[in-house]
């Protein structure tokens, strides 16, 4: 189902989103939050390339460390589930925006030039891969979210 993206103040928007335990990946409560992040990212998905659970998340608990975006050579978004990553390759500076503060716009922000993620699949196992621009901005930008940092 198609969740309305928390704005601004949103006190989800400002907490760091809590690991993933993997039992969780089979119960039906994780799953209907998972299908609402796809959902939301697929209705958005030609003005943004990225969403993060805290975006979505409506509950008073910390939302699950889980992000959707566009991989690189691949014609469907992927999830990544409690995501770990580094940055190599000295620091961009470039316009980025944030679906959580459409009213703002873009802002110059200094990302690393290229980033290594790893992180768990939908399906329970381990991948990892290293990107540079355009998507290390935005894989750095969704874990921010999850650390409840934002762009403004
Ligand atoms: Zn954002």
């Amino acid at each position: 189902m198609i969740q309305e993206i928390n704005q601004g103040n949103a006190e989800q928007l400002h907490i760091r989103a809590e690991e993933v335990d993997l039992d969780e990946l089979q119960r039906p409560e994780f799953k209907n939050i998972l299908e609402d992040l796809k959902d939301t990212f697929d209705s958005i998905k030609n003005s943004t390339h990225g969403l993060s659970m805290n975006q979505i998340w409506k509950y008073s608990d910390r939302p699950f460390r889980v992000f959707i975006a566009w991989k690189p050579e691949q014609d469907k978004p992927e999830v990544f589930i409690n995501p770990r990553g580094v940055g190599s390759g000295g620091t961009i500076r470039n316009d980025e925006g944030c679906t959580s503060f459409q009213k703002k716009g873009t802002k110059k922000k200094g990302r690393h030039k290229n980033y290594t993620i790893v992180y768990i699949r939908e399906d329970g196992s381990e991948a990892s891969f290293k990107v540079g621009p355009p998507w290390s901005r935005v894989l750095q930008h969704e874990m921010d979210h999850l650390d409840g940092k934002t762009l403004f």
